[in-house]
């Protein structure tokens, strides 16, 4: 079949991969300029700064066996920093369960390399928002907007097409099956306001990451402290859902200013950094999942698959999801 894949992130590339590799040909159009979606890595003059996801873990045995597969092949090693939990600037040992994870796992030598990696071979076609799916004799087309152009093109026709967005954004698109439509509008994304900082001094801590409590900000992690980065003092925060809900449109300048000082707080350092940037992840990570594994109906060939999907694990909105529900997806298909 010829199949139209919407979204670069890792759940799409994984689908269009095995796809491709049961013989059929794929084209994956991705709305930013760089694929990864939130595996990306933001480059500065400083080095690259995961500012989207920031470690992986495996808990079911599929998953285990690719991240053995890529670890053979070089593009992710095992992340064994020292992680705590940051109570009133005190740090403790950390008791959440995200904290018993025996084995934790980046791409090196930056978390968007594992989607270039993935990427090799398949057509990815980016700067390309799909702003509708719509029925075509029997098959499909989809209505692709493009910045330089004023009007949007269609694309197809293709025999089948997969949407593999997070769940908000793939809604309006899955209206051409309304009882799909009705499955992503169960499940939401959360947001989460982005810190990234570079210090010329050291801050002298003596931790990698911590879960802060009592805090804007609900996870800071020392970059620089994954394997194959640039030395540095690098650091990435994430505030918690809470905040980032209640300053969702706040002016980046302010969210900035107040995530520094929150940051400050948490870790006791006054240190001023030398490079200081906000990002908004509107759709961060998945609060309500769905318990399936995907959405695929086999007469009309269209699907949908993406860490909003339970896909098997207890909880959802991980990378391990997104590889689970594209991995079902795609042999499913067949
Ligand atoms: C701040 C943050 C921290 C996180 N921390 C962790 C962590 O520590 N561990 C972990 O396991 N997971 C973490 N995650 C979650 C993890 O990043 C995601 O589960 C995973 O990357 C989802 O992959 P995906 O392919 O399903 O979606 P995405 O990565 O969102 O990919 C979807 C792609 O679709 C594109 N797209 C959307 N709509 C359209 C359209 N209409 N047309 C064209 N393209 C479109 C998007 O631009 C995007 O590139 C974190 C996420 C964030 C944001």
């Amino acid at each position: 079949m010829h199949i139209a894949m919407i979204g670069a992130g890792i759940a799409g590339l994984t689908c269009a991969r095995r796809l491709q590799a049961h013989g059929h040909s794929v084209v994956i159009y991705e709305k930013n300029s760089d694929i990864s979606g939130r595996m990306n890595t933001r480059q500065t003059e400083l080095g690259g700064f995961d500012y989207g996801a920031q470690y992986f873990t495996a808990g079911s045995t599929s998953f285990k066996n690719e991240i053995a597969a890529w670890r053979k092949a070089g593009w992710v090693a095992p992340w064994d920093g020292k992680l705590v939990a940051l109570e009133q600037g005190v740090a403790k040992a950390a008791r959440r369960p995200d904290a018993r994870a025996h084995h934790r796992f980046v791409a090196v030598p930056g978390m968007s390399t594992l989607s270039r990696q993935l990427a090799q071979g398949l057509d990815v076609r980016t700067e390309l928002l799909v702003t509708a799916i719509e029925p075509h004799d029997k098959q499909w087309l989809v209505r692709v907007r493009a910045d330089t152009v004023p009007i949007d093109a269609s694309a197809g026709p293709f025999d089948a097409v997969i949407v593999a967005a997070p769940a908000d954004q793939a809604y309006p698109l899955l209206t051409a099956v309304p009882k799909f439509a009705q499955q992503a509008d169960k499940a939401h994304l959360a947001p989460c306001w982005a810190l990234i900082l570079g210090f010329q001094d050291s801050l002298g801590l003596p931790y990698d990451g911590a879960w802060v409590d009592g805090s804007r900000l609900a996870w800071i992690a020392r970059d620089a402290s994954k394997p194959q980065r640039r030395a540095g003092e690098h650091w990435v925060g994430h505030a918690s859902v809470a905040w980032s809900t209640e300053h969702l449109e706040d002016d980046p300048e302010r969210v900035k200013e107040k995530l520094l000082k929150a940051f400050h707080d948490a870790t006791g350092s006054q240190v001023q950094p030398v490079y200081a940037a906000v990002h908004r992840w509107r759709f961060a990570q998945a609060t309500t999942p769905l318990a399936a594994e995907c959405l695929w109906d086999a007469k009309l060939r269209i699907g949908a698959c993406g860490d909003w999907f339970a896909a098997g694990l207890t909880g959802s909105g991980r990378v391990e999801n997104a590889f689970l529900s594209a991995s079902a997806l795609a042999d499913t298909v067949g």
